[in-house]
């Protein structure tokens, strides 16, 4: 199923979306996105309930669609360098040594970063004028967990979404660690919506691409993750507990702006397409300066 968070008339809700892509209001089950989650396979059952009833609903395109998670509880959990290209490219452009990551790179982004599927994304150049794309597939967390086995990692994936983990390349390299460079507000759009795990049970092999201005600069398999969904989630949960509705965003594929010669970064009215084969795909135009 594909369930969204999306505003009509005024009001904030939680719908489903149909195979004649209406959007069917979930209010009777769940206020938000985080409580649908929070209720789990209970919630789901009620959603399938509601679609083969055929509820009535509204055409996709008179519903604004939202973030699926447009407040998350906490930051985004994010992992670097976990395709091989994208780290040796990284590398290179920074002028380190090429090596692999023996353990996933963890960092976050803050909530703030959240940002509409179709909205568009605030540049100041006074804050940073090296402003780039990232397409990720993003996992969101159903059931939480800590010391998560990796043959139970995914009975704890609620489902997934994508995500453009806009990145500032120059506060990432000036501050030396990367929230600061990849928490600037609205730097994280994500959707459209959230595919659960019901429908796609394996994502270890999907298409992933990003587009600026309509050329190709991304175009990359999930099957190159080095540390792939389970992993991921086994490791992150290590004494630390994973709770419903956490986002993971599992890294971005080569081809990224920076690393790329000479280096190309996101200006005023460039439209950013990511899209992850089966999930769907975000646009996002680099807003004019305030
Ligand atoms: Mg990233």
């Amino acid at each position: 199923m594909k369930l969204v968070s999306y505003v009509r008339d005024g009001k904030r809700s939680v719908g489903v979306v149909s195979d004649m892509e209406y959007v069917i209001p979930l209010d009777s089950i769940a206020p938000d996105m985080l409580a649908l989650i929070e209720l789990g396979d209970t919630g789901l059952n009620l959603v399938r309930t509601l679609l083969e009833e055929m509820a009535e609903g509204y055409a996709l395109e008179d519903v604004q669609l939202l973030a699926p998670i447009p407040v998350p509880r906490r930051n985004i959990m994010c992992l670097g360098k976990n395709y091989a290209a994208h780290a040796a490219e990284s590398q290179s452009a920074w002028g380190e040594a090429l090596e692999l990551p023996q353990y996933p790179i963890f960092f976050t982004k803050a909530t703030t970063t959240v940002n509409g599927p179709f909205d568009a994304i605030p540049y100041d150049p006074e804050v940073s004028d090296k402003i780039d794309y990232e397409a990720e597939l993003a996992v969101i967390i159903g059931r939480g967990g800590r010391d998560i086995a990796v043959a139970d990692a995914l009975d704890h994936v609620y489902g997934y979404t994508v995500m453009n983990d806009i990145s500032a390349r120059d506060l990432q390299r000036s501050h030396n660690q990367f929230f600061k460079g990849k928490s600037l507000d609205g730097s994280a759009p994500l959707g459209p919506w959230i595919v659960t795990r019901d429908e796609l049970s394996d994502v270890r092999s999907l298409q992933i691409t990003c587009e600026v201005n309509g050329v190709l600069k991304q175009d990359s398999n999930t099957s190159l993750m080095i540390f792939d969904v389970p992993n991921t989630v086994a490791q992150l949960s290590r004494g630390m507990t994973l709770l419903a509705g956490d986002i993971i965003a599992t890294g971005t594929p080569a081809g990224v702006g920076f690393a790329r010669t000479p280096p190309e970064f996101l200006r005023p009215g460039d439209v950013v397409v990511c899209s992850v084969e089966k999930i769907g795909t975000i646009k996002n135009r680099i807003a004019d300066p305030a």
